[in-house]
């Protein structure tokens, strides 16, 4: 006894919902901490896994552990991601249906390691057979080529996504991985063109120029060294220790041949990205009129030229000129230095992001499942997680709305409707407080009043409104908002002043502080017309793709940037909540990006935000498991020789007379109106283990 009590001492408990006596925050965190020092970063809440990011190595991702953990009941092993995806998995296929995984959590706190895992526990664990393979193998390799084209070093995280993923992972009858599907969302492209000091450009432009084989350099005209390329040193840190750019590199190769990219297609992307690295070397020189102009960009300008299969002049004209639109003529207008620059940064963007959309779609043509059987799908959840510099800009501002819809989603799911069910089905229920954040969802994006709306509303003026004028809008229309901070009111609110050209959001996660200058231009993301037609003339075919001649031209407005992504986040929720939901919460342990540290004020500050002893609390009072009642009877009647074959009363009383056969205890199950609920998942697991007998 004394024994186990000791070990109990210094390993917790793996599930909260049974920490005794309080589920106060602080025994929470012990909890958690003690776990932590102990390697076991996992713990449950009743069905959701908390995970914290250990900062080293663990052997507990291999194919011994993926084994224990296959088919054996949730809470029978330690907590482990494997546990909850093999848990997924086999609801999937006893119930078949569909489901997500969520995965959320601050930048750097483990959210896309987490994904792989989950990944690569289906690759293993699944049937296979030469077919499923290779689809398993596309499905892996997926991820080392998203990453190095879409993730980037951070001062958060040296691999730090710059984009929303969520992957559709499609099983057979039999339980195979027969197809996928991905899905991108905004991808942070102005770091194409502009880092932060202590950050990096994406992983591929430096895995390109450090690993690249010696020809391919050659035939790309680049040299060996990142200190060339204007669009790769602004950050100052073109190296970085955690990373192997030239290992990684190998790997994004084979990868793409994996995926069953052709050696053109591959001769194509890296012609891009070459050419992104000689674009960002062009230098402006203003001429006697003061107008931009391309003396000594020669060299650049051959390589542009035979990279894209574009001629120079046409070229030249489309880096130094705007067409403007005449009665029957076509007018050249020269830029002037600035407004060359920008339109090749702008350029360099929209092939990227082009590029990057157009990467999405093949490696979705090689996961393409064509047998029309019906299939079931796992969805996995991979997002940018909330962040917070010192300077903020439209991309955190994108991000971190992205994060507060997420979580609005997690309170609607969990919080909400399970108390609500509760309601509703007459079960007694002490109602469990929680902050619903659908207050700062609608600051952000309620239509005609929200942030969103009055930054569209600007950028429809173009001329008249610059960043400021979208301030003085913003305090005016929302300044009374108490999660909206304006210069004026800041000491009233936060007790902290602001910089003029500042706003602050009070977010879930925590407060941030916004720097509007670039917010009108990176919503409007201007491309200028003449930059997509000569685009439109190259020969490379990826770009011929990317800039089709049937797109229609700039007469009517397209969507701004973030109403594009708040429409696609709309969208991604009316995908999620058609399906069955399961949670991974990660946690950040420390800022320094150290194993063994566990900063006590930021892990508390996480479990905070995320909501999770609310959960626990809803958890802990309520019930693991419920179905409604014909669901129940038909599955587990041929236990009971009373309800087998046919039951002829209703299905509640069969189910009452199932239970009370199976010997289930009071306190153990509650009878709702149309549903049975069950405390604990170890009732029903019993009730299973004796329908397999
Ligand atoms: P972002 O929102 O910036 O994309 P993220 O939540 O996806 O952040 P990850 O990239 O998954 O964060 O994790 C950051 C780093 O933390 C990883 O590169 C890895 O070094 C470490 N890490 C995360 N999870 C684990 C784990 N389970 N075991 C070992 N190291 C981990
Ligand atoms: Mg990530």
């Amino acid at each position: 006894m004394e024994a186990s009590l000791t070990a109990r001492d210094r390993v917790g408990i793996q599930d909260f919902v049974l920490l005794d006596p309080y589920t106060s925050e602080s025994a929470f965190l012990d909890n958690l901490k003690k776990r932590f020092h102990e390697n076991l970063i996992y713990t449950y809440i009743g069905t959701l896994l908390v995970s914290v990011n250990p900062y080293k190595a663990l052997d507990i991702y291999n194919k011994k552990q993926m084994d224990i953990y296959m088919g054996v009941n949730f809470f029978e092993l330690p907590p482990h991601i494997y546990a909850l995806a093999d848990n997924v998995f086999r609801t999937m296929q006893s119930e078949f249906n569909n489901h997500f995984i969520l995965i959320s959590g601050e930048s750097g706190a483990g959210k896309t390691e987490a994904s792989k895992k989950i990944l690569q526990f289906y690759a293993v664990s699944c049937p296979s057979t030469k077919l499923l393979n290779n689809v398993r193998d596309r499905l892996l390799l997926s991820n080392p080529v998203l990453e190095a084209f879409g993730n980037a070093k951070t001062l958060k995280n040296d691999n730090s996504s710059r984009f929303g993923k969520y992957m559709d992972i499609q099983f057979d009858h039999q339980g195979g991985a027969v197809g996928g599907h991905i899905l991108s969302y905004l991808l942070e492209k102005s770091r194409v063109v502009h880092q932060n000091h202590g950050e990096r450009n994406f992983h591929i432009f430096y895995q390109l120029v450090e690993g690249g084989e010696e020809d391919l350099l050659r035939w790309l005209g680049l040299e060996r060294n990142c200190q060339h390329y204007s669009y790769l040193v602004q950050g100052d840190c073109a190296k970085v220790t955690s990373i192997n750019d030239k290992s990684d590199w190998k790997m994004v190769r084979k990868a793409l041949s994996v995926i069953e990219f052709n050696e053109i297609d591959i001769e194509h992307l890296f012609a891009i990205i070459a050419s992104v690295l000689h674009l960002g070397n062009i230098k402006f020189e203003a001429d006697v009129r003061g107008y931009a102009s391309l003396n000594n960009n020669n060299r650049e300008m051959h390589w542009l030229s035979k990279l894209l299969g574009i001629p120079t002049q046409v070229l030249q004209q489309g880096l130094t000129q705007r067409k403007i639109e005449a009665k029957t003529e076509e007018v050249f207008s020269p830029f002037s230095v600035d407004h060359a620059v920008y339109a090749r940064d702008a350029l360099a963007k929209a092939i990227y992001g082009r590029t990057f959309n157009w990467l999405v779609n093949k490696i979705n043509e090689s996961l393409v499942n064509t047998d029309s059987s019906r299939k079931t799908v796992i969805g996995l959840l991979d997002i940018y997680g909330f962040e917070v510099f010192n300077v903020n800009s439209f991309e955190q501002f994108c991000i971190n709305y992205c994060n507060e819809k997420l979580q609005q989603l997690f309170i609607q799911l969990t919080l909400k409707s399970e108390q609500e069910e509760y309601e509703m089905e007459g079960i007694e229920w002490e109602p469990v407080p929680f902050f619903n954040n659908k207050i700062i969802c609608d600051l952000v994006e309620e239509k005609h009043r929200g942030l969103i709306a009055l930054l569209d509303e600007e950028c429809l003026r173009p001329g008249e409104a610059t960043d400021l004028t979208f301030l003085e809008k913003i305090e005016e229309k929302i300044g009374g908002h108490p999660h909206f901070v304006t210069h004026k009111l800041a000491d009233q609110k936060t007790r902290k002043t602001l910089e003029r050209g500042d706003f602050r959001l009070l977010h879930y996660a925590g407060e941030v502080t916004y720097c509007v200058v670039g917010f009108l231009d990176k919503n409007n993301d201007l491309l200028y017309r003449n930059g997509k037609e000569v685009m439109r003339q190259s020969k490379n075919a990826i770009i011929k793709h990317c800039f089709p001649s049937t797109e229609p031209d700039s007469k009517r407005r397209p969507e701004t940037v973030v109403t594009q992504f708040k429409s696609s986040l709309v969208g991604l929720t009316e995908i999620l909540m058609s399906k069955e939901p399961w949670y991974v919460r990660c946690i950040k342990p420390n800022e320094a990006k150290q194993s063994g540290r566990f900063d006590d004020v930021l892990v508390r500050h996480q479990v905070k935000y995320l909501g999770l002893m609310e959960h626990l609390r809803v958890r802990r009072a309520g019930f693991a498991y419920r179905r409604k009642y014909e669901i129940f009877l038909q599955r587990y009647k041929p236990l009971c020789p009373d309800t087998w074959p046919n039951w002829k009363g209703t299905a509640a009383e069969g189910v009452r007379c199932l239970i009370k056969h199976m010997g289930y205890k009071r306190d153990e199950y509650k009878m709702g109106r149309t549903k049975i609920f069950i405390r604990h998942p170890r009732t029903l697991f019993a009730t299973e283990d004796a329908f397999q007998v």
